[in-house]
C-alpha cells in the first residue's frame, strides 16, 4: 500500500515544481487492518455470552419462576459467564506471548500425564465422542511448562470435538520420530478446506462455511498452540480432508534420561 503526496518545491522564494513523495505504509496500513479487525471480533464475541447473560438475569429478576426454570437459567448464566471468562484469558494470553512477556515454567514433565489430565476434564464436554490415548513410546518425557503444555491439549481436543459435531473418535496417539516425541491428535469431523491450511494457526482467521457458522470461536486457539509449542522448541502441523477430518501433530524435543535418573526426579518432585 503506497501513499502519496505533493510537496512544492521552492527555491530563493520561487516555485520550481512539485515534489510527489511515495511512501510504502503496507505495515502500518496491516497493523491498522489487525487491530480493526481485533476490535470487532472481541467485540461480537464478548457481545454475545454478554448478552444472554443480562437476558436471563432480567428475567430471572421480572418473573416469577418455577424452580426448575431458575436452575436452568442459571445454568446458562454460570456457562456464559465461564466462556467469557476463557475468552479473555485468550486474549491476554496472546498479547503476554506476542509482547514477550510469557513466561516458561519448565520441569521435566510426563507429557502421558498431562494428555491423559486433559482428555479427562475434556471428556465431560461430551457424549457423542470416543476417546483413545496410543501410547507407542516409552520416552515421554519434555522439558515444558505444564500448564501451558495442557493448554496446549486442551485447545486441540477441545477443537477436535468442536469440529466433530456428529461425534466419532478422538484419538491421541503418542510417539517417537527422528529423535523427537510426537503427538497426534486425530478427529473424524468436517476436516479444513486445502486452502484454507496455511492459515488455521494465524491470529483471528476462522474458516468460514456453512458448516461452521455456528460453531462458535475467536480463531485464537491455534495460535496460542503454536506460541506455545515455539518456546518449547517445538514444531506443529496439521493434515486435513474435508469431511473426513483431521489430524494435529506437536512434535518436542525428547529428554534423554539416564537410568536411574528418572526416580531421583520423581523424588525431587515429592519434596518440592
Ligand atoms: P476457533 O476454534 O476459535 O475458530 P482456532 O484457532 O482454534 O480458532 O481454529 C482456527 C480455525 O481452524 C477454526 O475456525 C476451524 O475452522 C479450523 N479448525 C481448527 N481445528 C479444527 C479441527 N479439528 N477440525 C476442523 N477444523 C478445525
Amino acid at each position: 500500500v503506497m501513499q502519496v503526496y505533493a510537496k512544492p518545491l521552492y527555491r530563493h522564494g520561487e516555485r520550481q515544481g512539485t515534489v510527489f513523495v511515495h511512501r510504502d505504509i503496507t505495515k502500518q496500513f496491516e497493523v491498522d487492518q489487525m487491530k480493526s479487525e481485533f476490535v470487532s471480533t472481541v467485540s461480537h464475541e464478548l457481545r454475545t455470552p454478554l448478552s444472554s447473560v443480562l437476558g436471563f438475569t432480567e428475567l430471572m429478576l421480572t418473573k416469577e419462576l418455577k424452580p426448575e426454570r431458575q436452575k436452568k437459567y442459571l445454568t446458562t448464566i454460570y456457562q456464559e459467564a465461564k466462556r467469557l471468562t476463557a475468552l479473555i484469558n485468550d486474549f491476554l494470553d496472546v498479547q503476554r506471548m506476542e509482547s514477550g512477556k510469557q513466561t516458561y515454567d519448565k520441569k521435566y514433565e510426563d507429557i502421558v500425564s498431562i494428555i491423559e489430565h486433559v482428555v479427562d476434564t475434556q471428556k465431560v464436554n461430551t457424549t457423542v465422542h470416543t476417546f483413545h490415548i496410543q501410547k507407542e513410546t516409552d520416552k515421554t518425557i519434555v522439558l515444558g511448562d505444564r500448564d501451558k503444555l495442557a493448554q496446549v491439549f486442551t485447545n486441540l481436543i477441545s477443537n477436535a470435538i468442536k469440529y466433530s459435531p456428529d461425534g466419532g473418535n478422538v484419538t491421541v496417539r503418542i510417539y517417537e520420530q527422528n529423535n523427537r516425541l510426537c503427538i497426534d491428535v486425530k478427529d473424524e469431523g468436517l476436516g479444513i478446506p486445502e486452502e484454507a491450511l496455511p492459515n488455521i494457526f494465524t491470529k483471528f482467521y476462522r474458516v468460514d462455511n456453512s458448516d461452521r457458522r455456528r460453531i462458535g470461536g475467536t480463531g485464537l486457539g491455534l495460535a496460542i498452540v503454536k506460541e506455545i509449542v515455539k518456546a518449547h522448541e517445538g514444531e506443529v502441523s496439521v493434515t486435513s480432508e474435508l469431511k473426513k477430518g483431521s489430524t494435529f501433530t506437536v512434535s518436542l524435543p525428547l529428554v534423554a534420561l539416564a537410568p536411574g535418573e528418572e526416580d531421583e526426579r520423581d523424588n525431587d518432585d515429592k519434596q518440592a
